[in-house]
């Protein structure tokens, strides 16, 4: 038998060339892996199954609490008051949830689920419902049904418009970022309204005169974020509203949150936050009191649950975010029957433009 004849002479140069493919097909699936990886990890697959439908306002319950919370965008409701969500589910007190936007105007939020550096209302009003979901998934952690949360769908970034300049609906607000000068998102509450604080307003008096709220949750009247100035504006202002048709529908408890901070960072330290407790404000504290309110030790663990749940806003908010999880929560106690005319609101010149518009008095 001839060796030679059966075998094959290696060739030096064919040897290199498949060694050199093997490199980069092997460069190649790893590259597709991370891009598959990244992709999965940053649209959280929890999310693919959680479908928000439009809420309802729960029928309260007589002889409980009703708590409401108001916020801005979804995440506030968590980081503000998510132990007490937490406490009142455990105590068989209704809760119900109000979120006056989408929270869709977060412009790494919307990079996240496009992963293109192009801007787009459809990708903004995607945000929107993704967030929607963060936030139905995040009050599941603390027991919080996905019916009680209510997604009322104006305008991110564009609440403190319609105090003033786009109080009254004959002036809808456009979104520069959706599109958008009315409710685009089939599950809002009462779909469809335009972009005006009127209809905002509207809104929350409606909520409160079917839910009658013991005690609600609103932003800080000094909260750095537009957004959150204006939250407490229409909040108090409903709520004085509903104390003035019925006294005993009225909330009797209404505390303020603060989640932005001027000049200062806050929460500080940033990062996981348990093992602190939140400190006073002083410099915020004026003639109206503030309250710390203790979290159990569980009740700490499932409000860091929830608010790990916003994914979209790991981008660019984690640490800070997660300093929010503390051994307390604290609230300054405005007493609404005590105020004299519009609530006390210093965020805007045209402080109370609303109230007179929609009290029939200058537009
Ligand atoms: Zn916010």
């Amino acid at each position: 038998m001839n060796r030679e004849s059966g075998g094959t002479v290696p060739v030096p140069g064919r040897h290199r060339t498949s060694r050199r493919g093997r490199r980069l097909l092997g460069f190649v699936c790893g590259i597709v892996g991370l891009v598959v990886f990244a992709y999965v990890y940053l649209q959280s697959p929890f999310l693919w199954f959680v479908h928000v439908e439009a809420g309802r306002i729960p029928e309260p319950a007589p002889g409980t609490q009703r708590i409401l919370v108001i916020a801005p965008h979804p995440d506030d409701d968590v980081l503000s008051a998510g132990g007490e969500l937490a406490l009142a589910v455990e105590g068989g007190d209704s809760v119900l949830v109000v979120f006056l936007t989408n929270g869709d105007a977060n412009q790494a939020g919307e990079r996240l689920i496009t992963m293109t550096p192009f801007h787009s209302a459809r990708a903004y009003r995607a945000l929107g419902g993704r967030r929607q979901k963060e936030a139905v998934l995040a009050l599941g952690k603390l027991g919080v049904t996905p019916e009680s949360a209510l997604f009322l769908n104006y305008p991110d970034r564009g609440l403190i418009n319609l105090v003033v300049e786009n109080a009254l609906c004959d002036t809808p607000y456009r979104s520069r970022f959706t599109e958008a000068d009315a409710k685009y998102s089939s599950n809002a509450f009462n779909p469809g309204l335009s972009y005006c604080g009127e209809n905002l307003l509207a809104d929350l008096e409606e909520i409160m005169e079917s839910f009658r709220p013991t005690v609600i949750y609103v932003p800080h009247p000094l909260d750095a974020h537009p957004d959150h100035a204006a939250g407490y504006y229409f909040g108090v202002l409903a709520a004085q509203r509903a104390l003035a048709r019925d006294a005993d529908g009225a909330p009797k408890t209404v505390r303020c949150y603060m989640t932005h901070v001027a000049h200062r960072p806050w929460p500080w330290p940033k990062g996981i936050g348990l093992g602190y407790a939140f400190e006073l404000l002083p410099v915020y504290i004026e003639e109206d009191p503030w309250e710390s309110i203790p979290l159990p030790k569980n009740v700490e663990q499932l409000k860091l649950a929830a608010v790990r749940s916003h994914t979209s806003q790991w981008w660019t908010s984690r640490p800070t975010l997660e300093a929010f999880v503390r051994q307390n929560e604290i609230y300054m106690v405005v007493n609404i029957a005590g105020m004299d005319g519009v609530p006390r609101w210093p965020a805007a010149s045209g402080n109370g433009s609303l109230a007179r518009a929609t009290d029939g008095g200058e537009r």
